[in-house]
């Protein structure tokens, strides 16, 4: 029996079950919000402009084997779907996909989907096969669900990128909604991850954002993106960031590095706190 305040499928069959039921019963319009749960401000905000858009909202909640890295954190990740979907339902969420990593995953599965311009750069250098695992899972999702609209935070941008691309070139019938990021008070971008952090790490951690607008200014102001870019890296290691993996100005249209302060473009940063990993983003529009 069911003991959640939403319907909480498990399998590809109960979801299309009760997305039929729901349609019928609420309208047509179906959006889908995928996430790993441990749900915060970041995913709260993407639920609410789905609920704005959409009759029949999923909530997906699923932490997906396919897209961590050896040693990296599977088994500690954050796990609490009763509180996840009263926060869903609280926003607007109408149903919840959970599935198993076992069903949903059949043992004998053989098909992966791959990027292959962008899998390996960025945040796929330092996470080999993550974004594999990433477009393969959104790839089930919205095959499973088949939502009119799916909603994905910006905050992941590169994610957000590969997954348009992948969309137009499966020609999957959804429209993907990139929305804005959700911050502390500090700058810092909401992540499940800032709970693995304490007190004074947060606060270090807001320096990504600083860093961010600092050099945001500087390409505006013409300054040379070398000098740039060495300077946050310092900035980012005197705060006390354990490794810098990557602080890049790239092109909006291709995620391709820009030499000049050419515009719309995307600053990105990863950097580690600890084992802790954190990314944010900026964009520069003209
Ligand atoms: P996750 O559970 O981390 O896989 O994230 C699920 C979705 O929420 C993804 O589309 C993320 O980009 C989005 N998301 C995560 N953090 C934020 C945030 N701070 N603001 C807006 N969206 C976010």
């Amino acid at each position: 029996m069911n003991t959640f305040k939403l319907p909480v499928c498990r399998t590809v069959s109960a979801l299309r079950q009760e997305i039929a039921h729901q349609k019928t019963t609420l309208g047509q319009r179906v959006g889908m919000v995928p996430t790993m749960g441990a749900l915060h401000e970041g995913h709260l905000s993407l639920i609410s402009q789905a609920k704005e858009q959409n009759d029949v909202v999923i909530l997906t909640i699923f932490v997906n084997p396919l897209q961590f890295g050896e040693g990296e954190d599977l088994e500690s990740y954050p796990r609490r779907l009763a509180e996840d979907v009263s926060l869903g339902e609280s926003v607007g969420a109408t149903l919840v996909f959970s599935p198993d990593p076992e069903d949903f995953y059949d043992p004998n599965h053989q098909t992966t989907v791959t990027n292959s311009g962008l899998e390996n750069l960025y945040c796929g250098q330092f996470r080999p096969g993550h974004f594999n695992g990433v477009l393969t899972v959104v790839a089930k999702l919205l095959m499973a669900g088949l939502p009119d609209t799916a909603y994905f935070g910006q905050k992941d941008y590169q994610q957000l990128f590969l997954i348009k691309r992948m969309v137009a070139d499966l020609n999957i019938p959804v429209k993907v909604l990139g929305c804005s990021t959700i911050r502390e008070s500090s700058g810092l971008a909401k992540s499940s991850r800032n709970e693995y952090l304490s007190a004074e790490e947060l606060q270090k951690a807001s320096q990504i954002y600083q860093v961010l607008q600092e050099a945001k200014k500087g390409l505006v102001n013409g300054l040379n993106w070398s000098d740039i870019h060495l300077k946050g890296i310092e900035v980012l290691v005197n705060s006390g960031f354990d490794e810098v993996q990557y602080f890049e100005y790239l092109s909006q249209d291709t995620l391709m590095p820009i030499s000049d302060n050419s515009t719309p473009g995307v600053l990105i940063i990863a950097a580690l706190i600890g084992n802790t990993r954190l990314i944010d983003n900026l964009e520069i529009s003209s």
